[in-house]
């Protein structure tokens, strides 16, 4: 174990950061304190009984699937009312992590454990007290021999880990030789939302209103007999729903790729359209664009655990494996001109996407994360635009029954 890198490693880590520290056994389920009275629970003393010295190496489990990693652990309990429970910290778990495996908010946890400053790394906090909405299973330590050809990147998209948290695990950067041996942490408690094409069968045809045509340019245009965003299965609409006229070509692959979608990722949770156009187009503020019925903002789908009262969603809260799915089947459509994420996001978008199977070639048209040199022409789909870091903003291609329509 190279010390050299340490440095290094603690400059990875982007916001808030549960650093390692020595572990405790793992315990088969979370340590439930109380029911009630909650508040006596939380103002209970910590628990500073002495853990057990963390297993050796050898005895940690080898495996060589995510599905091996997870197998047998115990399922998620729901309890009828919220219940106070101690969370062992694991290594490089993050206050967000950590929100959306019980179901409850960062600022919670904050209020909860009153030490825990948002902005700080945490080296010796062993305990966070939580009163879980619900009791998932902790997170396991296991060991992976690396195969033949494979990189840092790789295992990491294999077991679903962040690339930066799997160096971390394993105090190393030097580059994987066949057979090496890594510790990975897997979490069987943190929800699954994609269920590879489970999902409803993709209509042929769409029953949808047509001659509605976007004028000129996205920044400076309009809409000529703007169609409202017909209410649908596949999609919420935002409240009120002035803002959702679109073209008819628009509206159209809005249904093709949420079809898409909803088939391929099998996600069955809520996708909020939140801004198209307005009915004739044009000045559309806080916007720039969104002047032509073919620009479309769509919140990104938060895990399902987080509590409607999130003040505002992090990257920790956001699903994206199903941001990911909904990306490429938007893309599928063959009619998006680009589709706008900040990029503070852009690598949360990829590492999605390789732990969803895609490669760095299938990647290569649709984003430049990793490899910000050498250009890579034509341009990738997915673009930067500041601000756009809870939802993406697609943009349609101009029609085939749209002379009139421009290109930018
Ligand atoms: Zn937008």
């Amino acid at each position: 174990m190279p010390t050299g890198c340490v440095a290094l490693l603690v400059t990875l880590g982007m916001g808030p950061v549960l650093e390692e520290q020595p572990l405790g056994h793992v315990p088969a389920t979370v340590d439930v304190v109380a029911t009630e009275p909650l508040d006596d629970a939380l103002d209970a003393p910590p628990d500073e009984e002495p853990e057990p010295p963390e297993p050796e190496d050898d005895e940690v489990p080898l495996v060589t699937t995510l599905e091996e990693a997870l197998a047998g652990a115990p399922e998620v309990e729901v309890p009828p009312r919220p219940t106070v429970v101690r969370h062992r910290v694991r290594p490089r778990e993050r206050v967000g992590q950590i929100a959306v495996r019980y179901g409850v908010t960062p600022e919670e946890l904050w209020k909860w454990n009153k030490k825990l400053d948002p902005q700080a790394i945490y080296p010796g906090h062993r305990h966070l007290k939580v009163r879980a909405r619900r009791l998932p299973p902790p997170r396991r330590k296991v060991r992976y021999r690396v195969q033949e050809g494979e990189s840092w990147m790789d295992v990491s998209a294999k077991f679903q880990i962040e690339h930066r948290d799997l160096h971390a695990y394993n105090w190393s950067e030097r580059d994987l030789e066949t057979g090496m041996e890594l510790v990975l942490w897997v979490d069987p408690g943190w929800p699954r939302t994609i269920h590879p094409g489970a999902g409803p069968p993709i209509p042929e045809h769409f029953e949808l209103p047509t001659g509605a045509r976007s004028v000129g340019r996205p920044n400076r245009g309009r809409l000529e007999a703007g169609i409202l965003l017909p209410p649908s299965e596949l999609y919420t609409r935002k409240v009120p729903s002035t803002g959702l006229y679109g073209s008819s070509h628009t509206i159209e692959q809005i249904h093709r790729a949420f079809a898409i979608f909803r088939h391929d990722a099998g996600y069955e949770g809520e996708v909020i359209i939140g801004a198209i156009s307005r009915r004739r187009g044009g000045r559309f503020s806080p916007h720039l664009s969104h002047q032509s019925g073919r620009d479309i903002d769509i919140r990104l789908p938060l895990w399902p655990t987080v509590p409607p009262s999130i003040s505002s969603a992090g990257p920790d809260e956001i699903d994206w494996y199903a941001t990911w799915y909904l990306v490429k089947s938007f893309i599928a459509t063959g009619e998006v001109a680009t589709i706008f994420l900040d990029v503070s996001r852009h690598r949360n978008l990829y590492e999605a996407a390789r732990a969803m199977g895609e490669t760095p070639d299938s990647l290569e048209s649709v984003i430049k994360w990793p490899r910000w040199s050498g250009g890579v022409r034509p341009g990738p789909v997915v673009r930067h635009s500041e601000g756009h870091d809870t939802h993406i903003h697609v943009r349609i291609k101009c029609g085939p029954d749209e002379p009139r329509c421009k290109r930018r």
